[in-house]
């Protein structure tokens, strides 16, 4: 590889500055983007980056200025490199083109707000046809007084001297392998490339406070108990200026008393009388939206289930809706009155069937009386 000053085109006696400034200027022309990933170019650029890689660090540059790119022992520069050069190619380029080119040399936080949860309570109802909600959270929010920087408003913060305002540090390691570069985070700044020399006196340089947010949120139909919605980047503010965490809202739906929810259908139990299971009838029931016919057919048994097509729960975030399905269930009455018992009685005998005698059942209402 050729000498790294002539590389980034400085002299010996660049400063840090010029380093990165040509460093910066060379980046941009060697962009694949701006290449359309011509070979010779991205070859240039990782060429360009290892050298600036090296001659940012006082230590490295010190050494290579002693050794050259093979290092102090000899090893070559590929070894040097390559164990983490996809990572350390990474942190280049984050920083010089995620990070905003020409920014007037603002570094962003890196550090995201941390994910929140929360939940809501639905009635029945609500998780069928869908609903709004308001929700009031309390949550760290960026400082209006900081928007988020940290620093007390008119003042600037510091470039860290740890990381030289990269917010990353590298160490060089020794292992079986031959040396290692590992990249981690700056312990001096967290991260963040400055250090703030006046805090925010309303966030006291944390660029959040905790506030109450209250979110509406918008409950689509057919909802299940046990969801869970994200609400993206509504969650805390992340430290001095950091991507807001999501918002994860677990709902939780009040059973019903009426229904049972099985997918998409509804499941209910429907109460009739002998006489109407045996003679057949039209009844109403209540369904979620509106009052449904139950027709009840001579001779009906308990038991039976009539389906009522699309009147279940609607899809969620989709079309169309599941079934009711109505069990009849037949019901034998109690307490029955004595002219109820004679008529009952009088059933039986014209069909046939045993029941017990009307002595008995009076001897039976006479122990029961005797217990009491
Ligand atoms: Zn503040
Ligand atoms: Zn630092």
């Amino acid at each position: 590889m050729a000498d790294y000053y002539e590389l980034l085109g400085v002299s010996k006696s660049a400063t840090e500055d010029e380093i990165k400034k040509a460093y910066r200027k060379l980046a941009r022309e060697l962009h694949p983007d701006t290449n359309g990933g011509d070979a010779v170019a991205v070859e240039r650029f990782k060429e360009v980056t290892i050298a600036y890689e090296t001659l940012r660090d006082p230590e490295k540059r010190r050494q290579y200025d002693m050794f050259g790119d093979g290092g102090p022992r000899g090893q070559g520069s590929g070894d040097f490199f390559s164990p983490n050069f996809g990572d350390i190619f990474e942190n280049i380029f984050g920083q010089a083109f995620g990070g905003g080119f020409g920014d007037g040399g603002g570094q962003r936080s890196a550090r995201h707000g941390e994910d929140m949860e929360t939940s809501i309570n639905l009635k029945f109802e609500e998780s069928v046809f869908g609903t709004k909600k308001e929700i009031s959270i309390r949550l760290p929010v960026t400082c209006k007084t900081c928007v988020g920087s940290g620093s007390k408003p008119g003042t600037t913060p510091s470039v860290c001297r740890s990381c030289g305002g990269s917010g990353q540090v590298r160490r060089v390691t020794q292992t079986l392998l031959g040396r290692m570069m590992t990249t981690s985070t700056c312990d001096t700044c967290y991260g963040d490339g400055k250090i703030i020399t006046t805090p925010c006196p309303d966030c006291r340089g944390e660029g959040r406070k905790t506030e109450e947010r209250s979110y509406v949120i918008e409950i689509q139909p057919g909802i299940e108990d046990g969801a869970t919605l994200r609400l993206t980047g509504k969650g805390p503010a992340g430290p001095r200026g950091g991507y807001p965490g999501n918002l994860y809202i677990h709902v939780h739906v009040e059973p019903s008393k009426t229904f049972k929810r099985s997918g998409q259908d509804l499941f209910a139990q429907f109460n009739i009388s002998i006489s109407q299971a045996a003679l057949g009838t039209k009844l109403e029931f209540e369904s979620l939206d509106e009052l449904v016919e139950i027709n009840v057919a001579p001779g009906t048994q308990s038991g039976k289930i009539l389906r009522f097509k699309g009147k279940g729960v609607p899809n969620f975030g989709g079309r169309g809706r599941g079934d009711l399905l109505v069990e009849l269930v037949v019901t034998t009455p109690k307490d029955l009155s004595e002219e109820e018992i004679n008529l009952y009685t009088r059933l039986a005998e014209i069909r046939g069937e045993k029941i017990s005698e009307p002595n008995e059942h009076g001897l039976f209402s006479k122990l029961k009386s005797a217990f009491r």
